[in-house]
C-alpha cells in the first residue's frame, strides 16, 4: 500500500517506509530488499522550507541536492556543503534526491543489496564483505559491517555542526543520528517512525572560512567515492596561521570520521603546502585496512593535502 499524507503529523503517524526522491527506496524495493508499505512525502507541506532564521539557515528535509548545490546563500555561507551536494552522484540523481534521503540512504554493499545474501546488516551472523570481496569498503575498522557509510551530505553536515530537526521538534546532531557504527544493522539511528523535517545550519563564522570538498573516485562520475573529504579552515587576522580547522572524511569507515587529531595539529601552523604535506599522513592514524583496502591508505594523505590546498585557493 502507498499513502500520500498531506501533513507532517499524518506522515509521522503513517506506518511504512518514507519515500522522498525515491532514488534509494525504489532500488531497494526493486531488488526485493524492502517490501513494506510506502509513505510518499510528495504532498507533505513544509518539507521544502528554506528559511534564514536567527540561529542560521534551515533547509527543509525535502529540498533537492541540486538546490543546495546551486543556492547563492548556501554557496556563500556554507561553501563546502554546496560543493559536496554538487559533487555527488549525477545531475539526474541530484535533481531527485532529497536532503533527508541523502542522509538516510542505505549502504551500497553488494552483499547487502543481493536479495539472496543474509549479511550482518540484514540480521545475518557475519559481515559477508569482511570475508569476501571488499575492494571498495572500509580501511578504518569501526564495527562489524565494513560497508562505508554512503552519505556525502552526512560528512558535509557534520563539518558544519548541523542539527537535524525531527517531527517532534527535537534536534539531533549528526554523530548522534549516525551512531558509532558498532551496530551492523543500523546505518543511522533515526528512531523507527520518526520523520526528518529539516536541517539547521549554524550561522557562518564571523570572519568567514576557507573551505573545500573533494573525493578520490574510481571513475569520473556517477560513483560513490573511495574516500572523500570536507575541509574548513579559519585563519588569523594576518592570514599567516591557522586559527581553527574542521575536517570530516567519508568513504573509509562505516560512519564518516572527524579528523580531530589532524585538526588540532593544524591549529597554529602556517597554511602552506609544507605544513599540509607534513601533517596530511595523520589522517590515516588508527586505520586498520582489510586485505583489499590497504590502497586507500595511499590515497588519503594526497586527498587531504590536495583539499587543504584547494581550500587555501579561496584566500588568494
Ligand atoms: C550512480 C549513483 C551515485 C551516487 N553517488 C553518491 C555519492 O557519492 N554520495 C552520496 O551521498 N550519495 C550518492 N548516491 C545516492 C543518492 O545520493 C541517494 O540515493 C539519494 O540521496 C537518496 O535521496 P532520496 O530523496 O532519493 O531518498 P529516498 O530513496 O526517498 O529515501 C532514502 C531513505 O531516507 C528515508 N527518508 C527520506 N526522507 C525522509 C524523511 N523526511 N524522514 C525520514 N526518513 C526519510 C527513506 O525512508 C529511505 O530510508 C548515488 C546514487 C547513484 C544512483
Amino acid at each position: 500500500m502507498i499513502t500520500f499524507p498531506k501533513s507532517i503529523e499524518a506522515a509521522a503517524s503513517s506506518p511504512g517506509q518514507r519515500r522522498a526522491g525515491g532514488t534509494d527506496v525504489q532500488e531497494l524495493r526493486h531488488l526485493g530488499i524492502r517490501s513494506d508499505d510506502l509513505v510518499d512525502l510528495r504532498d507533505c507541506p513544509g518539507l521544502d522550507r528554506f528559511e534564514q532564521a536567527e540561529d542560521g539557515l534551515h533547509l527543509g528535509a525535502g529540498i533537492s541536492l541540486t538546490r543546495i548545490a546551486q543556492d547563492a546563500a548556501v554557496k556563500e555561507q556554507y561553501p563546502a556543503l554546496a560543493e559536496a551536494a554538487g559533487g555527488l552522484a549525477t545531475p539526474q540523481i541530484r535533481n531527485r534526491a532529497s536532503l533527508a534521503g541523502s542522509l538516510l540512504q542505505e549502504v551500497r554493499c553488494w552483499y547487502y543489496r543481493h536479495p539472496d545474501q543474509q549479511c550482518a546488516k540484514k540480521g545475518g551472523a557475519v559481515c559477508l564483505a569482511r570475508q569476501g570481496d571488499h575492494l571498495y569498503h572500509s580501511c578504518f575498522d569501526t564495527g562489524v559491517c565494513v560497508a562505508p557509510h554512503p552519505s556525502t551530505m552526512a560528512a558535509a553536515l557534520w563539518a558544519y555542526d548541523a542539527l537535524v530537526e525531527l517531527d517532534d521538534a527535537s534536534l539531533l546532531d549528526i554523530p548522534t543520528l549516525l551512531g558509532d557504527g558498532t551496530d551492523p544493522r543500523r546505518t543511522h539511528h533515526l528512531a523507527p517512525g520518526r520523520l526528518v523535517v529539516a536541517v539547521h545550519l549554524p550561522p557562518p563564522p564571523p570572519k568567514g572560512e576557507l573551505a573545500a570538498y573533494g573525493r578520490a573516485i574510481s571513475r569520473a562520475r556517477a560513483e560513490w567515492p573511495l574516500a572523500e573529504l570536507v575541509v574548513r579552515l579559519g585563519l588569523d587576522k594576518k592570514g599567516e596561521k591557522i586559527d581553527w580547522a574542521r575536517l570530516v572524511m567519508g568513504g573509509v569507515a562505516n560512519r564518516p570520521l572527524r579528523l580531530s587529531v589532524l585538526e588540532e595539529a593544524l591549529v597554529g601552523q602556517p597554511p602552506t603546502d609544507e605544513t599540509f604535506a607534513r601533517l596530511a599522513p595523520m589522517a590515516i592514524e588508527g586505520a586498520k585496512p582489510l586485505p583489499m583496502t590497504g590502497y586507500k591508505l595511499r590515497i588519503i594523505p594526497g586527498l587531504v593535502r590536495e583539499q587543504l590546498l584547494r581550500a587555501m585557493e579561496g584566500a588568494a
